[in-house]
């Protein structure tokens, strides 16, 4: 299997950045492919643009889709954005490394999908869903959060984390086609000791080892 881990934490030794490791040594040990877009480590810039391209159909008025399809037809993006979009064409299994930031996302991993998932490349007139440009990979979210557990069922203080996620399970990862896995969630490593949260990361590696035979997600439309 070809795995491909995107690390959102600007601090190396976090919680994340542990997850992050025992992810790529996991898999790595395993004896799959591994590759890794660390993105505050490559400096990645989350902000979209006309530098998404080598050259502009149209100088005059940025639209960036339409400079998309025609990047696509002409080889034409922007080296960052040729590497990031490779690595997603070359691997079978993409996993996402963030902590919960204002119930998404992390400006630097949204900037990322906003810049790497580019229509005609990765998505696109019928292309969509099922029938989507990355039909039979899968993707795989794993979070912390700060907030406990008991913060996020339906209709708790936080409310419920699945319908949270979902924006980027549908409308990010299925869209363009990915299976969705469950998620790996660690509620508030701060609140843990340091027994729990090793035993977690054990937790996490041995998920790991098994991961291809895991079932997909029905996120479904609603
Ligand atoms: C802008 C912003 C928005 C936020 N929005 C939300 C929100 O909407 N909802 C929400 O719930 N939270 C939110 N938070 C909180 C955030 O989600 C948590 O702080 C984060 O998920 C915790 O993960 P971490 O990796 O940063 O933990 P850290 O604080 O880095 O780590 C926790 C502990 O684990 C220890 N550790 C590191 N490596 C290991 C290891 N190998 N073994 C054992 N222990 C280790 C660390 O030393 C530390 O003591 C927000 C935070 C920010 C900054």
């Amino acid at each position: 299997m070809k795995a491909l881990i995107v690390f959102a934490h600007p601090e190396q030794k976090s919680f994340n950045g542990a997850m992050f490791e025992t992810a790529v040594e996991t898999l790595g040990a395993a004896g799959h492919e591994v590759a890794t877009s660390d993105l505050y480590t490559m400096q990645f810039n989350p902000v979209s643009g006309r530098h998404n391209f080598l050259t502009l159909k149209n100088p005059d008025y940025f639209k960036q889709q339409l400079e998309e399809l025609h990047a696509t037809e002409t080889y034409g993006f922007a080296d960052d954005l040729e590497r990031e979009i490779t690595k997603l064409e070359w691997c079978d299994l993409m996993i996402w490394q963030f902590p919960l930031w204002w119930f998404g996302l992390p400006g630097m991993l949204k900037g990322w999908v906003d810049r790497v998932f580019a229509m005609g490349r990765t998505y696109g007139g019928e292309r969509l869903y099922a029938n989507g440009v990355f039909k039979g990979k899968r993707a795989m979210l794993s979070l912390t959060t700060g907030g406990p557990q008991q913060a996020y069922p339906k209709g708790a203080f936080n409310g419920d984390l699945d319908a949270i996620l979902r924006p980027i399970h549908r409308g990010m990862l299925q869209f363009v086609g990915f299976d969705v896995l469950a998620p790996q969630i660690v509620y508030g490593p701060v609140r843990l000791d340091e027994a729990q949260r090793t035993e977690l990361l054990s937790a996490y590696a041995a998920r790991l080892n098994k991961i291809a035979e895991e079932t997909p997600l029905d996120v479904g439309i609603y």
